[in-house]
């Protein structure tokens, strides 16, 4: 599969470190824990999206946008990715963000990814909670359109069939990794929201004929209709690399939303565990609303034995640990109530 067909610009910190877990793994006393390190992808303190928007911006610029909208939740890392990628790039940016958790408080409406968001000089507007978020920015490009400007607009969590193109190279790099160092990975595992990641992952490895199975975790619709959604990315994916959209079969994908609690972007108990336990076993910060659910959901199914000892189990870590300033109480600390 030869991805230099597609406009690409090289941005991204790759490859992201694979890394070996031994204290967290002997504590739960079950399979090898390896961690793929995609928080430190580069990109204004890294994250998943910044793969997708090396292939997004490639296209932006060579449709000859000078302005890029996007969408997301309040603490979007997609958003703050964005903002970051476009002021390199000297493209203005705007985002909208969506009111999704009802939150108000000063550290969540201004801290962690808002802050810098703003600091990247882009727009900013807020919208209420279930607004119609793709009306909005087309909306929104209309009247940029009718001020002479070029907008080019990228989906929630840049997740079409160009952004997945950054995760089926992940899968690729992923794949090359564990070859090189003679590592048999036996289960891959990630949060997963607006598909993109786990679409490219699915269609990536099966292109690959990998044998690698990818186990999303929900952090926000539940099972049925999250499995739809990166099941009708890969086929579109499939088909714009001239695929047959059928490459790769309905029962491989797997989006597991036991672990949403109240809601996306609602804390719980079992995220708060994650994110403590992997900051205090490995130095490493999760955050709240995407990872920090991943983990949990991988610290559960370990417990419950889902996994052979012995086996190695990658968890992708896809970023977003500047939301923990967004939520500095809900872990329970001295000084936070
Ligand atoms: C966006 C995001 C995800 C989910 O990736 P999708 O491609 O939207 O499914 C996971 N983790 C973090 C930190 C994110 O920002």
């Amino acid at each position: 599969m030869h991805l230099s067909r597609y406009p690409r610009l090289h941005f991204a910190h790759l490859p992201t470190p694979l890394e070996a877990m031994p204290r967290i793994s002997a504590e739960l006393g079950g399979p090898n824990l390896w961690i793929k390190r995609d928080d430190c992808t580069g990109l204004s303190s890294g994250g998943n999206k910044t793969r997708k928007l090396e292939f997004l911006m490639a296209d932006a610029v060579e449709r000859g946008a000078d302005t890029i909208i996007t969408q997301g939740a309040t603490q979007s890392n997609h958003a703050r990715q964005t903002c970051a990628i476009a002021a390199k790039l000297g493209l203005d940016c705007h985002i909208l963000l969506e009111d999704r958790t009802g939150y108000h408080d000063e550290a969540y409406a201004l801290n962690g990814n808002v802050l810098l968001d703003q600091l990247h000089g882009a727009g900013i507007s807020m919208r209420p909670a279930d607004s119609d978020m793709n009306a909005e920015m087309e909306q929104l490009s209309m009247q940029l359109r009718d001020d002479g400007k070029k907008p080019y607009l990228i989906p929630g969590g840049g997740s079409n069939e160009i952004g997945a193109l950054g995760y089926v190279n992940a899968a690729f790099e992923l794949t090359h990794q564990a070859n090189e160092r003679s590592l048999h990975i036996d289960h891959l595992l990630h949060a997963t929201g607006s598909a993109g990641t786990q679409a490219g992952l699915v269609l990536g490895m099966e292109a690959m004929n990998s044998g690698i199975p990818v186990y999303g975790v929900s952090v926000r619709a539940e099972q049925r209709k999250q499995e739809e959604n990166v099941y009708r990315l890969i086929q579109r994916t499939a088909e714009f690399m001239g695929y047959s959209p059928d490459l790769v079969a309905r029962e491989k994908v797997v989006a597991n939303s036991d672990y949403v609690g109240p809601g996306y972007g609602l804390p719980t108990d079992a995220m708060v565990e994650a994110v403590k336990m992997l900051a205090c076993y490995e130095g490493i910060l999760l955050d709240p609303v995407y990872a920090g659910k991943g983990f949990a959901g991988l610290i559960d199914l370990v417990r419950k034995g889902h996994f052979k000892k012995g086996e190695n189990v990658v968890f992708l870590h896809t970023g977003g640990s500047v939301s923990l300033f967004a939520y500095p109480n809900i872990f329970g600390l001295p000084g936070y109530q």
